[in-house]
């Protein structure tokens, strides 16, 4: 019997891969031109992550007649387009839960970074220390005590406050809906933006990028920050008009971000690059072993279900409740 296609637009772990060899066959494409690409997808009915394979959502379902199921290997999937999806009854499947710790993990890093300049800790320790005339390396800023203002407190948001709460951080938060749960739980405090924008220490970005969220943070939002504030944005780059923030970070409205995403990855020529009041990261938030084998494993499982009939798992909300039959 014919086996059904499934391509895989970057490498992923082997697990994933075993999973998906059982049912289907498996072409990986790492690097393509355009229409190496179009004829490599046009049998497939299933595509694991279309994000390194520079095609948009449109052209890409106008040259997959088969596709039943288009997998994302992360939580954002503002790189698809679910409506056009929808129309055509191809699934959007992405992988929540499973990476929120390791994205939680790298948001303190990030904090810890910023609050004891760690990384111009090093480059001093190996240039300066033991010259004669080093300066005295400056004094960070505690944890403890201050404020963290978390905007989006969904699965990561509440990773990232339960990790900050072991810290005696007193957390804020904003979101489109009020959560109980975290309040009763972590002690966090619901508060509209510009409070939470005025009263914090560290700002962190949690919300997904929606039209809603392009841009929410820009000049007006930076000037309501404190001076001695610090922004870390590990969500998606467009949330922060990053024009703004550069002209924020170099006349020091604020005291330093810390960034593992960027309006333009990867990051081109940028002021940023010569700021020492920043720390930037590659887009590595949930780019630990464990966790891109859970990824690329939930993503696999739910490839699996659909190629044998069976409703996906990890739906995006935009899909929940729906069922696409395959025709013919
Ligand atoms: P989530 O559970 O959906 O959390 C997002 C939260 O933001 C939800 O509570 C959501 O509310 C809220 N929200 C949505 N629109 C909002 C708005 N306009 N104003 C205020 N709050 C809003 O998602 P997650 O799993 O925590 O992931 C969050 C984002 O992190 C992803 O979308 C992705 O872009 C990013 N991410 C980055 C990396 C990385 O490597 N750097 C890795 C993983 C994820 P509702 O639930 O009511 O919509």
């Amino acid at each position: 019997m014919l086996r059904p296609k499934v391509v895989v637009g970057c490498k992923i772990h082997e697990d994933a891969v075993k999973i998906l060899d059982e049912v289907a066959d498996v072409q990986l494409i790492l690097s393509a031109s355009k229409e190496e690409i179009i004829a490599e997808i046009r049998d497939a009915e299933a595509i694991l992550e279309i994000y390194y394979l520079s095609i948009e959502t449109t052209e890409l379902l106008d040259n997959t007649p088969k596709l039943r199921v288009l997998a994302t290997l992360g939580v954002g999937y503002d790189h698809i387009d679910v409506e056009a999806c929808t129309r055509r009854g191809v699934y959007v499947v992405h992988t929540p839960d499973v990476l929120s710790a390791a994205v939680a993990e790298l948001t303190i890093g990030l904090i810890l970074c910023l609050s004891r300049g760690i990384l111009t800790a090093d480059r001093y320790v190996r240039t300066e220390w033991c010259t004669p005339h080093a300066k005295d390396f400056p004094y960070g800023v505690d944890l403890e005590g201050k404020n963290l203002g978390i905007i989006g407190l969904g699965r990561i948001g509440y990773a990232v406050a339960k990790r900050a709460s072991t810290f005696d951080m007193k957390i804020n938060y904003y979101d489109i809906v009020r959560n109980m749960k975290a309040e009763s739980e972590l002690g966090v405090k619901f508060v509209d933006l510009e409070t939470l924008l005025r009263e914090a220490d560290f700002v962190s970005i949690h919300v997904p990028l929606t039209p809603e969220t392009r841009k929410m943070i820009g000049e007006r939002e930076l000037k309501q920050m404190k001076r001695g504030a610090f922004l870390v944005n590990i969500a998606r780059g467009d949330i922060i008009d990053e024009a703004a923030l550069c002209r924020a970070l170099e006349e020091r409205w604020i005291a330093g971000a810390g960034l593992d995403v960027f309006s333009e990855e990867p990051l081109p020529e940028s002021p940023l690059k010569k700021m020492e009041n920043v720390v930037l990261t590659p887009h590595i938030g949930s780019a630990t072993i464990e966790t891109l084998r859970r990824v690329a494993l939930t993503n696999a499982v739910d490839i699996v279900r659909v190629l044998k009939g069976e409703e996906p798992i990890n739906l995006v909300p935009e899909q929940r409740g729906k069922t696409f039959k395959r025709k013919g």
